[in-house]
Formats: structure tokens, sequence, C-alpha cells
């Protein structure tokens, strides 16, 4: 991979799209150079507001853990939320992260002990997610959303998501799943 920067213009496109998170492998992180994924909570690991267990998310964590990889959960829900979730995924991380202000990226990347071009950010959302990542240097893989949960807000913001992705050339409606996206 050459472009290691992100360009000014291209602070909102994900590197990757990605239907889900289970498609993060050892194969595809050691493909692109990454030894660490910083993680969104909601809708990216487990379902909006969800406190079910999530057996097959909890394994994939592992299973990437025990290989080496490092993980961090860096989430805008509840301090406790966030709590509740890094206990039973077993790994590190924060709540009221603030995305996309960079300061909570930073500091999860002083956690994982690792430099941002080798750590990704992974998560559902364009203008917290992927921004936040883009902007502290990062590799940025989007995920489909788990769960549309019907907030009219989130509904608009899904909206100018699909705006901004069609002009990076992602054909996404937001239900199949993901085109393969442009190399460039
Ligand atoms: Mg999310």
């Amino acid at each position: 991979m050459t472009d290691v920067q992100p360009h000014p213009r291209s602070l909102l496109r994900p590197r990757v799209i990605l239907p889900q998170v289970q498609d993060i492998t050892p194969a595809f992180l050691d493909t692109h150079g990454l030894k660490g994924l910083l993680l969104d909570l909601d809708n990216t690991l487990i379902p909006y507001r969800s406190y079910d267990d999530h057996l097959e998310t909890v394994r994939w964590a592992s299973d990437l853990r025990a290989g080496g990889y490092a993980l961090y959960l860096l989430s805008n829900a509840t301090k406790e939320r966030a709590r509740i979730w890094t206990e039973r995924l077993g790994f590190q991380g924060v709540g009221l992260a603030g995305k996309p202000f960079r300061r909570e990226y930073r500091r999860g990347l002083a956690s994982v002990g690792l430099p941002a071009h080798q750590v990704a950010m992974v998560g559902d959302q364009l203008f917290t997610d992927v921004l936040g990542g883009n902007l502290s240097g990062m590799f940025t893989i989007m995920v489909q959303p788990i769960s549309d949960n019907a907030l009219p807000h989130t509904r608009l913001t899904r909206r100018l998501e699909r705006l901004v992705l069609k002009r990076y050339g992602f054909d996404w409606s937001g239900k199949k799943p993901l085109e393969t996206p442009p190399t460039r």
C-alpha cells in the first residue's frame, strides 16, 4: 500500500468497507500491515444498546487477541455501557470517547502501544468513527451497521453517509452486501 497520509479531501473516505466486523481476519490484517484495532461498540461489535450475549463476536475478539493483535474499545456510549462490554470482550477501552475528536484515539493508540499506521479504526459511522480515524492517520474500516435503529437523526446521518460514499465510488444501498471498493 502506498497511500499513507489521507488526502485532505478524503477524510471521510473509509479505506475499506466490510459487511461485518468478523470479516476482519488475521489474513486481512497481515495483508494491510495492521497489528491492532480500535473498535466502535454500538452497531459495529454489538447491536445498538444490546446487552445480550454475542458469543460469536466475543470469540472473534479473543481469537484475534490470541493471535497477537491488540484490540481497544473506542465508544461514544456511556462509560457504564463501555465498561460492561470491555469486561465481557476481554480488552480495554473507553466510553464517552468524543469521536471524531482525536484525543481518545491518541489515548487508544498509546494504550495498544502501536503507531497509527499499524492500527485500524473500525466503525459503522462515517462522521465519527471514520473521520476521527482518518484525522488520526489510521487505516479506516467501515462496517455495515448491525441493526438499523430508527432514530430520526440516525436516518438522516445514514442518508448523508450514502451520499458521501457514492461520491467516493462505493455503491451502497445500506441493505445489500457492499460492492468491493475501488482501489484508489
Ligand atoms: Mg456505532
